[in-house]
Formats: structure tokens, C-alpha cells, sequence
């Protein structure tokens, strides 16, 4: 058997990286993980943490406003200092860069720093230095994808994701390009620091691929907010001005000026250039990995998880994979494929969204026969505050079996409720089961368990209430 440096080289210290060398390490795999940006990836340094600590950042603007109808008052008007909070996420991103390095060294994982390419069916070349592996795993992650100059001219003066953590002051007026959660977060974001946000979409609305009426009523309450929305609108120009605002064109023939425009538009896996084919190892046309369900490449002895592989993007999923081929690589445990249905998710707009199971039109197709269940309600602190917003809820139910598979949620904390329902959801529950359930009053999650009526579509051509 031929001698290798490590059982096992991991190209990617991000959140399926991480979390495959730890296990493989702990299990007492000689494992090493070659990292070419900061340990945590994505999601620690330009993904899920820093833009939740922003969430938490902007939301204050409506709190502000809300304080006053509990009678709170402040002297002066309130001021926000973007520096100060990019200080404090820079901090807390450094703190959890270094949890990363000391939890990976108490296991002897060696971090080797530098972009690695694969250099032959076992070698990683990293600079000069190469190592050689047993088994290979691919977690490179994503990077965001913006169109070329040829498609958008001037689209070098516009930002990706990655720039809004490192902007040095906050814009004024800013374009949001896409429709996607990653979009409708930022705008959100941006709107709660104060910025004037027009939401550009070339889709009728926001979330494609989320439930229609979390999709419409996500629109509805943004709006409502502030947020400029552009449905079926692109942006096809943008030219730096001697002031250095930006002029951008719209499809629909006008011309904002902006401070910033955020393409958000979209990620592409991370692999040109690392040597794939070289080694034989199989990508789509858009360069994610393809694997089977052991995460087994096309190349047996390597391996590939996370967002490399195009499934679902996120970094609980990335992590979920990363252990998957640890135990079956280095715990003797037979390759266990991921059940991907009931992945719930969250969207941290303001307000939030969560979602966990079958939109309406996918249980249409998939069960046939389905009973929906709507509820909305203004929120009890608004009660008080006056705010002109709402929750929405929905449950979608297979008729045959009564399980609950769909759970959608525009509102406060629709997240944390939806992790947890999303528990029962994955057991199976029925929708007699969340109706047995007692809830917890006052709370806006227990009108998941009293939402007793099934909601019938009013035919068009029903008389019109008085
Ligand atoms: P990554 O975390 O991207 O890690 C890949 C790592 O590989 C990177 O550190 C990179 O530097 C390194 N690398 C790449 N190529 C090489 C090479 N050749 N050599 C050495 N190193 C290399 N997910 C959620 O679940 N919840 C959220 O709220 C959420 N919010 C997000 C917000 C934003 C703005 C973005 C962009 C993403 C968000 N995600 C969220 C998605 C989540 O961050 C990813 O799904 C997750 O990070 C994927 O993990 P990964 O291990 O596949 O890749």
C-alpha cells in the first residue's frame, strides 16, 4: 500500500472543511486542511455571522420607532456610527477565526495556509510545498457571480456580497440587484441603517423557489417599510461620476443615482482552476462538483460537500455532509445519503421569513390532494406601536396522510419558530398532532397549533361581501 503524507487532505477551511477534518482528526485520521483565505469560510467571514450581526444592527431603526409607543423616549435623535459596528463584527469575526484554529489544533489537524490544486490523482500542490493524500475532500465553497463588462457596462464599479462587510462608510443611496435571500437581506439591511433602497429584480417578485404567498407578502411588507421594489426590471448601465456617485440605467429607462449598487446575483462554486480535470474529477457546466450520494466523486478516493456541490447552500447542510464522510471515511460506518426534505431555513429580512418542507405548488404535484391553512395577524407589540405590519402563516397539508409538509412564516422570529417546528416536521407530525399540540399564549408561534379552518379559495365568481 503506497505511503501518503495524510490519511486525509481537505481543500477548504470552511464550514464542511472545518467539520470533515475535525471529525476524520478526532477519529484519528492524520489529516490536513489547506486553507487559502481566513479558517470559518464563508459563512464566519462573508456569509451568515457578520450579515446576522448586521441584521441585529439595522433592526434597532424600527425598534427605535416602536419604543415610543410603550412610552419610551430618547433626548435627541438617536445617531448610528457605522464604524463602530464594523469594528465589533471585525472583532467578534477575528475572535471566531482564531475558535476555529484552536478547536482544529486540539485534534492535530495541520493547517496548511495557501490556495491549493489538486496536482495528480493523490497530490495537493500547495506554492511549492505538495502533499500527499489517501482520500481527498473538496470543500471550496462558492464565490458571488456578477455579470461581465460585455453584458453590463460599468459593472466594475458595482459590489458583491463580500464588499458590503468591508464598506468603509455607509452609502446613502444604494441599488440592490437580484431577488434572492442573499438580495433581500442586504436591502433590508442597508434600508434599516438608514439608506434610500430600490430593490432591482428581473423576477415578478422576490425568494423564487419559496412559497408564492411568502413570496407576495414578503414584497408587501418590505414595501410597507420603505423599500423601493422593481419587479421585472434589470439594470443595464452604470457610469461612475466625477463625484464618484454612481449613474446607473434601468430597463425600464430610468436613470438613479446611487452611492453603491450590490449585484446580488447569484454564486458559482469555487473550481476553476484547481485542477479538475486534470485529475478526472467531474463538474457541470457551471463547475459544481458532481458526487453521488457517499459524496464520492467521479475519482473514488476524493470526495466533495458544501456548497461545491450545488445542493442546498447552506452551512448547516455543509456541515451535515462534512460528518457524513468523516464517519464513513475514518468510523467504519456505512455512507448514510442526507435526506434533504425538511431542511427549514430562515431568511433575515425584515421581517423575517421560514420555511421548512413543500411550497404549495410543489405539494400540489407531489401529493395531489392538499389543505392549506392561512392565518394573518398583526403582531401583538404592534398592537401597541401602531406599525402597519403583519405575520403570515401557512401550513400545507397532504390530504391522504394529514402530515404537515409545508410550513411557511413571514414575521418576527419566523426562524427560531420554524427550527422548531421543523423538529416535528421531520418526525413526521400530522396536522391532528400540531392541533393536539397546547400552545404557548401569548406568542405569535402558537397560532401554528390553533389554525383550525382550512382556507378555501373564494371562487372569482363569488358575490363580494357587503
Ligand atoms: P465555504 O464556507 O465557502 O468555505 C470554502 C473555503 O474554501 C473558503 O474558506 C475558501 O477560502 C476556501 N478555498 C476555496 N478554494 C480554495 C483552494 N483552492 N485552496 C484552499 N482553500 C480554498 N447559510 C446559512 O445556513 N444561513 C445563512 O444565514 C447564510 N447566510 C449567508 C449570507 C451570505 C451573504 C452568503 C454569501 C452565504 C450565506 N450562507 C448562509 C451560505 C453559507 O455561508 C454557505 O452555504 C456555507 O458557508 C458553505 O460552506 P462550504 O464549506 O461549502 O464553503
Amino acid at each position: 500500500m503506497p505511503d501518503y503524507d495524510y490519511d486525509f487532505i481537505v481543500l477548504g477551511g470552511g464550514s464542511g472543511g472545518v467539520r470533515a477534518s475535525r471529525m476524520a482528526a478526532s477519529f484519528g485520521a492524520r489529516t490536513a486542511l489547506v486553507e487559502g483565505g481566513r479558517l470559518g469560510g464563508t459563512c464566519v467571514n462573508v456569509g451568515c455571522v457578520p450579515k446576522k450581526l448586521l441584521s441585529y444592527g439595522s433592526h434597532y431603526a424600527e425598534d427605535l420607532e416602536d419604543m415610543k409607543g410603550f412610552g419610551w423616549s430618547i433626548e435627541g435623535t438617536p445617531t448610528f456610527d457605522w464604524a463602530t459596528l464594523k469594528a465589533r463584527k471585525d472583532a467578534e469575526i477575528t475572535r471566531l477565526n482564531g475558535v476555529y484554529a484552536s478547536i482544529l489544533d486540539n485534534v492535530d489537524v495541520e493547517v496548511v495556509e495557501g490556495w491549493g490544486v489538486l496536482d495528480g490523482a493523490h497530490t495537493v500542490r500547495v506554492g511549492d510545498h505538495r502533499l500527499t493524500g489517501r482520500y481527498i475532500l473538496l470543500a471550496v465553497g462558492g464565490t458571488p457571480w456578477r455579470p461581465g463588462s460585455d453584458l453590463l457596462p460599468g459593472v466594475e464599479h458595482t459590489w458583491v456580497s463580500d464588499d458590503i462587510f468591508e464598506m468603509p462608510e455607509l452609502p446613502r443611496r444604494v441599488i440592490v440587484v437580484g431577488g434572492g435571500y442573499i438580495a433581500s437581506e442586504m436591502a433590508s439591511i442597508l434600508h434599516g441603517f438608514g439608506a434610500d433602497v430600490r430593490l432591482v429584480c428581473r423576477g415578478d417578485t422576490l425568494l423564487r423557489g419559496f412559497d408564492d404567498d411568502i413570496r407576495h407578502e414578503l414584497g408587501n411588507e418590505l414595501r410597507k417599510r420603505g423599500l423601493h421594489l422593481h419587479f421585472g426590471c434589470h439594470l443595464t448601465r452604470v457610469d461612475k461620476q466625477a463625484d464618484g456617485s454612481l449613474q446607473a440605467r434601468l430597463s425600464d429607462d430610468t436613470t438613479p443615482e446611487v452611492d453603491a449598487i450590490l449585484m446580488a446575483t447569484g454564486r458559482v462554486p469555487r473550481t476553476k482552476g484547481i485542477g479538475l480535470e486534470a485529475v478526472g474529477v467531474q463538474a457541470d457546466e457551471f463547475g459544481a462538483i458532481q458526487v453521488n450520494d457517499a459524496f464520492q466523486t467521479s475519482v473514488p478516493h476524493i470526495y466533495a460537500v458544501g456548497d461545491v456541490i450545488n445542493r442546498l447552500q447552506l452551512t448547516p447542510v455543509a456541515l451535515a455532509e462534512g460528518m457524513v464522510v468523516a464517519r464513513q471515511l475514518f468510523h467504519n460506518e456505512e455512507s448514510k445519503a442526507i435526506d434533504y426534505r425538511f431542511v427549514p431555513t430562515a431568511v433575515f429580512t425584515h421581517p423575517e421569513v421560514g420555511t421548512c418542507g413543500y411550497t404549495e405548488a410543489e405539494a400540489r404535484k407531489k401529493f395531489g390532494k392538499i389543505r392549506l391553512y392561512k392565518s394573518s395577524f398583526r403582531p401583538m407589540r404592534h398592537t401597541i406601536t401602531k406599525r402597519n405590519a403583519r405575520t403570515h402563516m401557512k401550513l400545507v397539508v397532504d390530504d391522504a396522510t394529514d402530515q404537515v409538509v409545508g410550513l411557511h412564516i413571514v414575521g418576527p422570529d419566523a426562524g427560531e419558530m420554524t427550527q422548531g417546528f421543523a423538529v416535528a416536521m421531520r418526525c413526521g407530525a400530522t396536522k391532528a398532532q400540531f392541533d393536539t399540540t397546547i400552545g404557548i399564549h401569548p406568542t405569535a408561534a402558537e397560532e401554528l397549533v390553533t389554525m383550525r379552518t382550512e382556507w378555501v379559495p373564494v371562487p372569482e365568481d363569488h358575490p363580494p361581501r357587503s
